[in-house]
């Protein structure tokens, strides 16, 4: 397996492509090539396949089932074999149609998708405030994208939370929404989700967002994760309407920088 060092510290920690070696790149580019996953350090591999847009190989950091959110299982070399004489689509091509969405390729950030999935090699899951940072960063995004403010990010914007919700934007039409955001290493349990329930309900309102903001509960909740939830914790949020972000769709939401209602399927007249 072919040893990579120093890799990560260059993008990862400093984030400067300028300073990759170039014959380090060709070493990465020549193993992807096998569309195997690269090892890089000791201890960690990195998906290795192709996405159209990008500039590099997909560089994700695989989980332990050797899974990248994109591209899928990439075990021993071998992508999704090609079924009944048609190649399977990635997990991200399923998602992309069922969003009815095909977005330009050249809108494709790489960097984005790959730094959600930082976590796995840099074990700082106990950073409580990553993946809450990538959020509210995205947010700002698509109002960057649609030249309009869309969320005003009325929480979580640094400093104290307020009633233990990590994320409160308010909508350019003046609606309120709650974002949790949890990268723990195990998955979101029943109770996690009850607790973010009875915040953004009954414990809500004891909170200065609710006295400053309408006094009004948020439109829509969404818990975001890198990890995965418990079926129980699914059957909760869908008894209380709670909506799921997580893995591939939360992929697509960064990488390819999707409006936020699009990616949780919500028309936008109900946003
Ligand atoms: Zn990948």
């Amino acid at each position: 397996m072919y040893e990579i060092p120093d890799w990560h510290e260059l993008i990862w920690d400093k984030g400067d492509f300028s300073r990759i070696p170039e014959k380090t790149l060709q070493a990465f580019r020549e193993q992807a090539a096998y569309r195997r996953p690269v090892q890089l350090g000791m201890s960690f591999y990195v998906c290795g396949a192709d996405t159209p847009g990008a500039f590099l190989p997909c560089r994700i950091p695989l989980d332990r089932r050797m899974t990248c959110p994109m591209h899928g299982v990439v075990e021993d070399g071998l992508l999704p074999s090609p079924r009944g004489g048609q190649k399977a689509p990635a997990p991200y091509e399923a998602v992309l149609q069922e969003l009815g969405s095909a977005p330009d390729a050249a809108a494709f950030d790489q960097a984005a998708a790959e730094q959600l999935w930082l976590h796995r090699v840099r074990q700082d899951i106990n950073d409580g405030q990553y993946l809450e940072r990538l959020t509210r960063r995205h947010l700002d995004y698509e109002s960057m994208r649609e030249r309009e403010k869309m969320y005003e990010i009325v929480q979580g914007a640094g400093g104290s939370g307020d009633g233990g919700i990590d994320v409160v934007a308010e909508t350019h039409t003046g609606r309120t929404l709650a974002f949790q955001c949890k990268h723990y290493a195990e998955p979101v349990t029943a109770a996690t989700m009850k607790v973010f329930h009875y915040d953004t309900t009954l414990g809500w309102e004891n909170t200065a967002v609710w006295r400053k903001h309408h006094q009004q509960r948020a439109r829509h909740r969404v818990f975001i994760t890198t990890s995965e939830f418990t079926a129980p914790a699914r059957e909760v949020a869908e008894a209380s309407g709670i909506h799921l972000l997580e893995g591939t769709r939360l992929t697509v939401w960064f990488g390819y920088g999707l409006p936020l209602h699009q990616v949780l399927r919500i028309p936008a007249d109900r946003w």
